[in-house]
């Protein structure tokens, strides 16, 4: 994890802002990010004091400490909790709902992850754990392509199974709202791990099980 320091100077003199403790994500520095929104707001062309602009950069930045929030937190320890259980059977949460942020654009990405692992010697973790591997990965300046390398390498890893297998279908705002701007299209990606890769019989009923 990166140790940002947080600068407190506000260079701006007409703010009389203070920070907000409920959004404060450690190693995010608002403040720095509120001075950026500012010149954004200038640079096209906006007077970032007119009265309904009042505010916006903090928010801004009180609100890319949350959706950011997960540049600094280990995955690792969202994984600790583990238990035994007599299964070895393919475990599997689908439709878990994210928002992500694409690191191309900064623009938001959105849908479903599905994450499936087949517990070695028993080793599970709590299913809701799963969830928030998703969000905290999400939670990053990301491609989708990685965010579902990431899940699954950290589950591999992390609980030893004998196959991990992710898949994400998501909307991309880069792709509906600018560029060749078409909406709807949804991108899916998939990355299998151990068995779930080898076994193909295994993976057909998994995929089966997800549709
Ligand atoms: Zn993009």
């Amino acid at each position: 994890m990166k140790d940002i320091k947080v600068s407190h100077q506000i260079v701006d003199t007409d703010a009389q802002w203070v920070l907000d403790d409920d959004f404060v994500s450690p190693g995010v520095d608002q403040v720095k990010i509120r001075q950026a929104v500012l010149m954004i707001l200038e640079a096209i062309g906006d007077d970032p004091h007119r009265e309904g602009l009042k505010g916006t950069p903090e928010r801004v930045a009180r609100m890319y400490a949350e959706i950011f929030s997960g540049m600094h937190q280990n995955p690792a320890d969202v994984l600790a909790t583990r238990f035994h259980v007599d299964h070895e059977e393919v475990v599997l949460v689908k439709d878990i709902f994210f928002y992500s942020l694409c690191e191309h654009h900064l623009l938001p990405f959105f849908g479903v992850a599905h994450v499936a692992y087949i517990p070695k010697d028993g080793v599970v973790t709590g299913l809701s754990k799963l969830a928030r591997l998703v969000d905290l990965f999400a939670k990053r300046p990301q491609v989708q392509e990685r965010l579902t390398n990431q899940i699954a390498e950290t589950l591999d890893q992390e609980l030893a199974a004998r196959g991990t297998f992710v898949m994400i279908e998501a909307e991309h705002l880069c792709m509906s709202m600018r560029g060749i701007q078409k909406p709807n299209s949804r991108t899916v990606t998939t990355t299998g791990l151990g068995m779930l890769k080898t076994d193909s019989v295994i993976r057909q009923e998994l995929l089966r099980s997800i549709r």
